[in-house]
């Protein structure tokens, strides 16, 4: 094995549940950009068709392979698409995201052909990320722009900058700039700004629906927004496990060197796993700077440089953990856990980016059985070894 992860779809709906038990009568629209972040674009969407309204992917291409496989609940496109592809969105019936009256406005009405069906837009408003939208004073114009027969404008919709932060005010300003652009939209069409931290922090940002992303695969968007949560009772369920295996070890004396530059040199006589994984794979290549991974039901250190595809883990204090030993990156072994924020901030990053960047081509297995009716809070693994 290279590496394998292990994705539980049952954890990712009971998630998914959570969140809209939290924040109704506002409903869920779950994110599945970035194949899932990391999840699994077809399997995730798989396990969520038909029980929640909607769900939102950035590009075109993710919305056609979901159609293509068969999946039936409507699909919000967040980002551009790419003229040439209008017509193409508009066949697979994918709701599209306008940002202003201009070109891409009107090529979108084109694709829509004489007689056919309108296509669903949600027109993006710009509160304050300074990113996709039009901006707060365009807005009543360019809404006005979109009633016409080729265009259903399903939504308007706009995007926190600063939800996280509990003390920030910019969140209150965005809300009042989005219900000041919004004004003249009749009350039919839905109003979405919240994305997790911000349907879990700020209710009065839940409008009609809620963006959400990070929170439905188990992961929080912050430190803070899990201490809040968890503070009033609120769980979330990680659903995805990361694990690889030791390929050889070497017992070496102190001050050897371990990989590239000689970055590392051990300070005792050592175990030095090798690992088959690098930053191909998804570790990040700052990983042996304070990251630790699980081998033998330890915390082991990964030391030196990450590879391409290949890193090092100190094993000393793991002497059970051989050759052809699992090492858990994201997960439990034994009495270890390691979640994916602790392992992301070990890596100056945040748990996003590390799921986004797990590479489409490692296995990915899957477990989808929802727990016995009586459940206590500890289940047994749904991936019983
Ligand atoms: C990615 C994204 C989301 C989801 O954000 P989370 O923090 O993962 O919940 C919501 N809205 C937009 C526009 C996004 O790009």
């Amino acid at each position: 094995m290279i590496a394998e992860l292990r994705i539980d779809l049952a954890a990712i709906r009971r998630n998914v549940a959570a969140l809209a038990a939290l924040v109704a009568p506002a409903r869920v629209v779950p994110v599945i950009k970035a194949n899932a972040y990391g999840h699994g674009l077809l399997d995730v969407a798989h396990a969520l068709d038909g029980s929640v309204p909607r769900v939102a992917v950035y590009e075109l291409d993710e919305a056609l392979a979901l159609r293509e496989a068969g999946f039936a609940t409507p699909i919000h496109v967040l980002g551009p698409v790419a003229p040439a592809a209008l017509a193409a969105a508009h066949a697979a019936d994918v709701e599209l995201t306008l940002w202003d009256r201009g070109a891409y406005a009107r090529d979108a009405a084109a694709a829509v052909r004489h007689g056919g069906a309108p296509l669903r837009v949600h027109a993006k408003i710009d509160t304050g990320v300074t990113r996709l939208g039009m901006r707060v004073d365009d807005a009543p114009a360019a809404l006005r722009s979109f009633e016409r027969p080729e265009f259903d404008l399903a939504g308007v919709f706009s995007h926190l900058a600063a939800a996280e932060e509990l003390d920030s005010t910019f969140t209150h300003e965005q809300l009042e700039r989005f219900a000041r652009a919004t004004a003249g939209v009749p009350a039919h069409v839905e109003r979405h700004i919240a994305a997790t931290a911000a349907a879990m922090l700020w209710p009065e940002t839940r409008l009609d629906s809620v963006r959400a992303g990070i929170g439905i695969y188990g992961l929080w968007p912050s430190p803070e927004t899990e201490r809040v949560m968890r503070e009033r009772g609120f769980e979330l369920e990680p659903a995805l496990e990361w694990r690889t295996e030791i390929v050889l070890v070497h017992e070496v004396p102190a001050h050897t060197p371990v990989g590239y530059g000689c970055a590392y040199h051990t300070k005792r006589p050592s175990r030095i796993g090798v690992l088959p994984i690098g930053y191909a794979e998804g570790l990040p290549r700052n990983a042996g700077e304070s990251a630790h991974v699980l081998a033998g039901g330890r915390r082991c250190r990964i030391v030196g440089r990450v590879c391409m595809n290949m890193a090092f883990v100190d094993l000393t204090e793991a002497p059970g953990a051989g050759a052809g030993s699992p090492v858990t990156l994201i997960g439990v072994d034994g009495p270890a856990a390691m979640g994916a924020d602790e392992f992301a901030a070990a890596c100056g990053t945040i748990a996003y980016e590390i799921v986004a960047r797990l590479p489409a081509g490692v296995p990915r297995r899957y477990a989808d059985a929802e727990p016995a009716a009586s459940t206590t809070r500890l289940r047994p693994s749904p991936f019983a070894r």
